[in-house]
């Protein structure tokens, strides 16, 4: 019989008590370390992502922790408890896999009792209920599996999970089989059921946007290893490698020759201009480096005309491409240097939209660049289509 230890529904009682750690964490097949030396900690009651492109390792850091992959060294602990070589049954984690994997034969209803039926657990009815109104499928119970919907599947098999009370819910790609459209609708619900049962969630995505809609810390996996690890606002203002600026949204980097520090800010020749960088952005002091700058916070104006709010000013660029998105109009902007810049601006009606081969000057305010080394690659993170 699985024994399922139970963690406060609320997530209020013991809140941080009892986190995920994980130290030294390796997995290494014959020819291949799919999972380097990982360490980090995930608070108790904590919506955590493991973001990263694919073959990175975050299925089999997951799978370390359900019990299904056997770690080649380090640990797993649960508050005080480790886990590392525990059975996957006998831990207090669920899994939520892509594929759903419902029982066919079985009603909703049915799917959803079932962790505890097979536990022996009495006076089922109120529990199963609770957790099909918690996702909302109440009027649905009946049911089989095969007449529903990918988001109301993906709901039962949230419910079969949660059900269990586990300490720890893994969710490996869980929204990977819904379109667009659905998954959008599902992240905000898997969000706000997380919200009510309080319980840990770490969450293994390749998709960034969704990473960022639904964690309140996101671990940036890159070959094996944490590249940095943050809260989502945190990770995209002030990246701290060329693989989390370009994978986590979209940057400039623009080469530069880092001239020192002056005061709060360090000083970086990039072409011909010479730009700051806030100390605390500045992950390189000295030597080559990349300074970087996200698309909606270049300003531009037509050669001449005054920039709203300028900063750090570069002249002599001109407009190579034009991308009407609704909300916004996303430039191509070639420099002097043969660099093309991303220039994002929301569509406010302020003014008309920039054609192409306007000659135009590019800004930034400083607080807004950041600096990286540029011994790393300029273009890691940037995913091929
Ligand atoms: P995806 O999103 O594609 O699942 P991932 O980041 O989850 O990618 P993993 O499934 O953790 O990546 O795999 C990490 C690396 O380990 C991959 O390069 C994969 O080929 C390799 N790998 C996984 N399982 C094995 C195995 N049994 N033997 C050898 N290599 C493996």
């Amino acid at each position: 019989m699985s024994q399922v230890h139970e963690a406060p529904v609320d997530g209020s009682a013991d809140a941080g008590q009892r986190p995920l750690r994980l130290k030294g964490l390796t997995k290494e097949y014959a020819t291949f370390t799919a999972v380097k030396s990982l360490d980090l900690e995930v608070p108790q009651g904590a919506f955590f992502a493991l973001l990263g492109p694919s073959g990175c390792g975050k299925t089999t850091t997951l799978r370390m922790v359900a019990g299904l992959e056997t770690p080649t060294s380090g640990t797993i602990h649960l508050g005080d408890t480790e886990v590392t070589y525990e059975k996957p049954y006998k831990r207090p984690v669920n899994t939520v896999f892509q594929n759903y994997a419902l029982f066919p034969h079985l009603d909703i209803t049915k799917n959803v009792a079932f962790g505890l039926e097979r536990r022996g657990v009495k006076d089922i009815k109120k529990q199963v209920d609770d957790m099909l109104e918690l996702v909302e499928l109440t009027s649905q119970a009946h049911k089989k599996p095969t007449q529903m919907s990918g988001g109301q599947q993906q709901r039962v098999a949230l419910a079969r999970a949660l059900i269990n009370k586990p300490e720890v819910l893994l969710l490996d790609e869980p929204l990977g089989a819904l379109d667009l459209k659905l998954r959008r609708g599902m992240q905000l619900e898997l969000k706000r059921i997380q919200t009510e049962v309080g319980l840990t969630f770490v969450h293994v995505t390749h998709d960034q946007e969704e990473a960022m809609t639904m964690a309140d810390t996101i671990a940036v996996m890159n070959g094996g290893v944490i590249e940095q690890m943050g809260a989502p606002n945190e990770l995209y203002e002030n990246p701290q490698t060329t693989f989390v600026a370009n994978f986590l949204g979209q940057s400039n980097l623009i080469s530069g020759d880092i001239e020192g520090r002056e005061g709060n800010h360090v000083k970086v020749r990039v072409q011909g201009a010479l730009a700051s960088i806030p100390v605390d952005r500045a992950h390189s002091e000295s030597g080559q480096g990349w300074l970087g700058i996200r698309p909606e916070k270049v300003l531009m104006a037509p050669a001449g005309e005054p920039i709203d709010a300028p900063g750090d000013v570069i002249t002599g660029g001109h407009v190579t491409d034009v991308s009407f998105v609704g909300v916004s109009t996303q430039y191509l902007v070639k420099m002097p240097w043969g660099q093309d810049l991303m220039v994002f601006e929301q569509n406010t009606g302020a003014r008309p939209i920039i054609p192409v081969g306007t000659k135009v000057d590019v800004s930034w305010q400083p607080e807004f660049a950041f600096l990286l080394d540029a011994s790393q690659d300029v273009n890691a993170g940037i995913e091929e289509d």
